[in-house]
């Protein structure tokens, strides 16, 4: 579903991402770990496009990310031929990023609407549907600045999935909430997991990890150090890097 084939990626001098190998099968959740400035968001944005890579491809269902292949030269895709690869990948950040001025429902049927083109009643049957699903049913009228932190995080989840997106990405979904309100973001992730959605989730939540990931892997200064299914990878690492900050997070 998602190939990742030494990815390489530098800001002026600093080499953000250096030659990152990964895959994630169809269905399968992948989390990603590791130090802050390790590289974890740049890589997430890198998989839908809104970082150029330097070096290496990206496929996600065998599509090549960003670029077109002619014989053995890579040209940029076009920004509208970019947004229309990206439209299939849901993105949730640690900001919520809803629009203020619009309520959850409004915020979920934007996109499917402008984008989609699909009809406003349409779009709105399939928003309360959403809704429900993320535990929401009661506050569709609701503006965010009425909704608490767990509940605008929700929100922008079910916003994503209005897009039935074939890949959905999260950068620390949760650790802008207070900790009283992890736990139902959380529970949302894992329902969707569950459902067969094909996730890559950047988190600190080593519980969430441990319980909902197929595969862990821990990014360091740019590489991934170590990945392996969350029994080996935290049960047994085997690079002291790995060992070192799960000492400091489990
Ligand atoms: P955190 O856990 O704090 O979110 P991270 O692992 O997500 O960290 P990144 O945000 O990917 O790390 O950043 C990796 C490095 O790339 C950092 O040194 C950061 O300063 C640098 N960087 C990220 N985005 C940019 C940018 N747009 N321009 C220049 N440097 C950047
Ligand atoms: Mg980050």
């Amino acid at each position: 579903m998602v190939t990742a084939d030494r990815i390489s990626k530098s800001f002026g001098s600093n080499n953000v991402l250096r030659s990152i190998s990964l895959e994630v099968q169809a269905g399968e959740v992948l989390c990603i770990v590791g130090p802050s400035g390790s590289g974890k968001s740049t890589f997430l944005r890198c998989i839908n496009h809104l970082e150029k890579i330097d070096a290496g491809r990206l496929f996600v269902e065998g599509q090549l990310v960003g670029y077109r292949q002619k014989g053995d030269k890579l040209h940029e895709l076009k920004p509208k031929e970019a947004a229309l690869q990206r439209r299939d990948i849901g993105m949730v950040f640690q900001r919520f990023n809803l629009f203020p001025h619009m309520t959850a429902l409004e915020n979920i049927i934007q996109a499917p609407m402008r984008v989609k083109r699909i009809p406003k009643a349409k779009a709105t049957l399939r928003a309360r549907e959403l809704m429900e699903r993320v535990g929401l049913g009661d506050k569709a009228d609701h503006y965010p600045a009425h909704l608490s932190g767990g509940q605008q995080q929700r929100v922008a989840i079910a916003r994503a999935l209005a897009m039935d997106p074939k890949l959905m990405l999260f950068d620390e979904p949760t650790s802008a909430l207070d900790p009283e309100l992890v736990g139902e973001v959380l529970d949302v992730m894992k329902e969707l997991a569950t459902s067969g959605m094909t996730m890559i989730v950047v988190t600190h939540e080593m519980g969430f990890a441990r319980e909902v990931a197929d595969s862990i892997a821990f990014m360091d200064g740019g590489v991934v150090v170590e990945s392996g299914p969350p029994r080996e990878l935290l049960g047994n690492p085997q690079q002291d890097r790995t060992k070192a900050f799960l000492s400091k997070v489990l």
